[in-house]
């Protein structure tokens, strides 16, 4: 039983050559069907391309086993981040692989579909025993998990879930991630001329100004953080800028904590704004909910086993970010995110290894496989 290193590699380095921005993810939905088809895995492609204004929908598949296992559930995202066009892996004599050096590289989620469809690959030409697994290939991840908000989870039967899409050394898993979201403020003044009569105008962006001096920014405690990432504003250097739009997020690993703070902001808002006579609105997203899989839950001992098998060392810790994961508890499943071989990701020195990516692929092959 084992990978085969050299057809995971290739099926990697083909998935980096198919363009699959945020979506845009038609071809690589295409290829992804018919490499499942001819697994054996039913498959059902959903509508969410229509629903989110993309071209492709998520892909679900199902593989029958052994109705005495449980079902158990793997995930991975089919989008990548931008610059993402034209992509293609170049492997080094090291082991290491990254992108041509302009674009992305996309181990970030590609890696997660390979090691997902070599395990299953193995399981098929080894004739080896598994309960029923469902893979979830998700569109539009990267844009706030567009693509998972709108699949119908009834038609899940797993109660556990394996999402690889998180940093860090294979062996790696968050059983915990934050509430994010993100606000839009505009602030409304009065345009005037700024020689003339500055005095009959409202500068929007000073009370925007006045407003961001008076919060706290960044780590406001151990489980919470706030920033503001953006700020536009103001027409001409001899005009009392009229508008303001100020762009951040907050986040924390309690979602109650994550609101207060919001409209800590909000209210700061309202206070400049008041003083200065100008109005403003508040525009607040929840881009994700907070979540804490039971630290004793088998979905973690399932893990820690198949490390232990492999022997990986393990570390389960929280996580900052927003993944799949986060819907995928709203829906009632338990999940963690398994660390899957991807490294300084969002960027075009994003990189992986020859060595993590058949980790990753034999720890997704033993968790399918293994005994409970
Ligand atoms: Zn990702």
């Amino acid at each position: 039983m084992g990978i085969n290193q050299v057809r995971i590699i290739d099926e990697f380095t083909k998935l980096v050559s198919i363009d699959s921005p945020s979506y845009a993810e038609r071809q690589m939905g295409d290829y992804v069907k018919n490499k499942l088809h001819s697994l054996g895995v039913m498959v059902i492609e959903d509508d969410a391309g229509e629903q989110i204004g993309g071209n492709c929908g998520n892909i679900y598949g199902y593989l029958n086993g052994d109705s005495n296992k449980k079902a158990l559930l793997f995930c991975a995202h089919l989008d990548t981040v931008e610059p993402s066009r034209g992509k293609a892996a170049v492997i080094s004599d090291d082991g290491s692989i990254r992108s041509c050096g302009d674009t992305v590289l996309g181990a970030d989620d590609l890696t997660g579909v390979a090691a997902i469809i070599e395990a299953l690959t193995v399981i098929k030409e080894q004739n080896l025993p598994h309960g029923p697994i469902e893979v979830l290939f998700t569109v539009a991840e990267e844009v706030y998990c567009k693509g998972s908000q709108v699949f119908d989870f009834a038609k899940v039967m797993s109660e556990e879930a394996y999402v690889l899409d998180l940093m860090g050394l294979v062996g790696t898993a968050a059983y915990s991630a934050p509430s994010i979201l993100s606000f839009t403020v505009t602030v409304h003044g009065k345009a005037s001329h700024a020689g003339f009569a500055p005095q009959k105008g409202i500068h929007a962006i000073a009370v925007a100004a006045d407003a961001i001096s008076m919060m706290p920014m960044g780590r406001i405690d151990e489980e919470t953080s706030m920033n503001i990432g953006m700020i536009s504003g103001g027409l001409g250097t001899n005009i009392v800028p009229d508008m303001c739009v100020v762009k951040g997020e907050v986040r924390s690993l309690n979602h109650e904590k994550a609101k207060k703070q919001a409209e800590l902001i909000r209210k700061q808002f309202e206070r400049s704004s008041s003083a200065a006579h100008a109005t403003f609105d508040f525009d607040l997203f929840t881009a994700s909910i907070a979540y804490e899989t039971p630290l004793e839950h088998p979905v973690l001992s399932r893990f820690e086993n198949a490390c232990n098998m492999l022997r990986l060392p393990v570390a389960i810790v929280k996580t900052f970010g927003g993944s799949d994961n986060n819907i995928i508890a709203q829906n009632g499943i338990a999940g963690i995110v398994v660390a899957n071989a991807m490294n300084r990701i969002h960027a075009c020195d994003e990189f992986t290894t020859v060595e993590e990516i058949i980790r990753i692929a034999d720890l997704t092959l033993t968790l399918m496989t293994m005994d409970e």
